[in-house]
């Protein structure tokens, strides 16, 4: 395997792997408790996105610090010894880099971004980087055992929205094929500069925004040595809807 870099419909594309411990599926299954420490998660990269044990709140990777972002407002960076049974990391390289259009919608901004990538075929991790007119967001809130099936655990989220923050998005544009370990299509947790308010991105306005791409071309995943994720039936027929209504509203 040649490890150069390659041009693709003359975009510079380099190798870069994605890290990704436990599956989607398995969060939809109720398994909530992992293995892999945020210490060792941040050995696999700088940059990335997820969730700790217990569902307890979502987790955003800058600059390689975990920040815990719990249902009950609060940040914090994240201990090394907490844990997590689902998340996706990488060291980010950016290859592309652009000033997005100003007052872009979400949707808009999905657009603009499906252009600037080489391949709806490869993983992307993103970073926008600016000022928001506003934001919309939610968090997992904390799972007491026996713990319920991902549907029913974040049920009862509220949408949260910021207005005028300045902040940066950090998400992952996901091939469809990955239905099921991952999130397919983009999945994008935000904090804003002060380290105040985030969350799971539902929806946005940008004002002035940057965004910086880095291409992933390998996926490593850790899956859980835990009995209950050995007995998690992670192939449900209704797999696609069930990844629509806890992951896109
Ligand atoms: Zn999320």
């Amino acid at each position: 395997m040649s490890s150069g870099p390659k041009e693709l419909h003359g975009e510079i594309m380099f190798r870069n792997e994605v890290f990704q411990t436990g599956l989607m599926a398995g969060l939809l299954d109720g398994v909530y408790d992992g293995e892999m420490t945020i210490g060792e998660l941040l050995g696999h990269g700088n940059f990335g996105l997820g969730t700790f044990d217990g569902l307890d709140g979502e987790m955003v990777i800058l600059d390689g610090v975990a920040y815990q972002m719990r249902a009950d407002g609060s940040i914090e960076p994240a201990e090394l010894a907490q844990r997590t049974p689902y998340a996706v990391v990488t060291n980010f390289v950016p290859t592309i880099r652009r000033d997005l259009p100003n007052s872009l919608l979400r949707k808009t901004a999905s657009q603009v971004l499906d252009e600037l990538t080489v391949s709806k075929n490869y993983m992307y991790a993103l970073k926008i980087t600016g000022s928001f007119d506003w934001i919309r967001t939610r968090t997992v809130i904390k799972q007491s055992k026996p713990y319920p099936r991902m549907v029913d655990a974040t049920e009862n989220e509220d949408v949260l929205q910021f207005d005028d923050v300045d902040g940066t998005i950090v998400g992952f544009r996901t091939p469809i094929y990955e239905q099921g370990i991952s999130v397919p299509g983009c999945h994008a947790h935000f904090i804003d500069d002060s380290r105040t308010v985030g969350g799971h991105v539902i929806d946005f306005k940008l004002r002035e925004a940057r965004v910086e791409i880095c291409p992933g071309t390998e996926l490593r995943l850790n899956l859980p040595l835990t009995p209950e994720f050995s007995a998690a039936n992670l192939s449900p027929e209704d797999l696609t809807e069930q990844i629509s209504k806890t992951e896109k509203h």
